[in-house]
């Protein structure tokens, strides 16, 4: 347990002469409420698709997400991201390590091996995933407007035709 979270429980009880509101497994909600996730520094990352692929390669050391490394921060509930440790300074994450999930229950039999990557999380490079998507469409669209383009222009050469064939009529009958 982070000691700010013990403090804070101490001192909730103190004051309010009861203790906070508890999740299923009567562990605090103000520390325990909220998946680490979806407060991680890294999570633009993870919605862009961009992960770290091995240990000190370019994506980690650009800081990128570390699920590919076996984080498991989205299956983890506590306020590492946001408390930090030693006053604040920093976390597993922030420091390049993933998340190991020491805040849940059964930890570490439930989260062991450590470096497996979590299976089937939701959002799984998202972002990337529409952008692949909107060259899709976008390659699809290019398509439709050449194909537009095209009979535009083989119509264009028969209406140029017609009035160019229908002026030297013209020019016959006046001649
Ligand atoms: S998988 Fe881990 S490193 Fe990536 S965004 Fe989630 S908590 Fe952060």
């Amino acid at each position: 347990m982070n000691c700010d979270n013990l403090t804070a429980l101490v001192v909730h009880y103190l004051v309010f002469g009861s203790l906070p509101a508890v999740d299923k497994h009567l562990r605090p909600k103000f520390a325990y409420g909220k998946r680490i996730h979806d407060n991680c520094e890294r999570r633009g990352h993870f919605d862009a698709g961009q992960y770290v692929e091995k240990w000190g390669d370019e994506g980690h050391r650009l800081g990128w997400c570390l699920y590919k490394m076996g984080c498991k921060g989205p299956e983890t509930f506590h306020n590492c991201p946001t408390l930090r440790f030693n006053d604040g300074l920093s976390w597993p994450v922030m420091a390049g390590h993933g998340c190991v999930g020491c805040a849940e229950p059964g930890f570490m039999d439930t989260m062991a091996p450590f470096y497996r990557r979590l299976p089937a999380v939701p959002g799984f490079g998202v972002e990337s995933t529409a952008t692949k998507l909107g060259l899709k469409v976008l390659g699809v669209s290019a398509a439709v407007f050449g194909v537009h383009g095209i009979i535009n222009l083989f119509r264009n050469r028969n209406v140029i035709g017609e009035v160019e064939s229908e002026h030297l009529d013209n020019e016959n009958r006046e001649s």
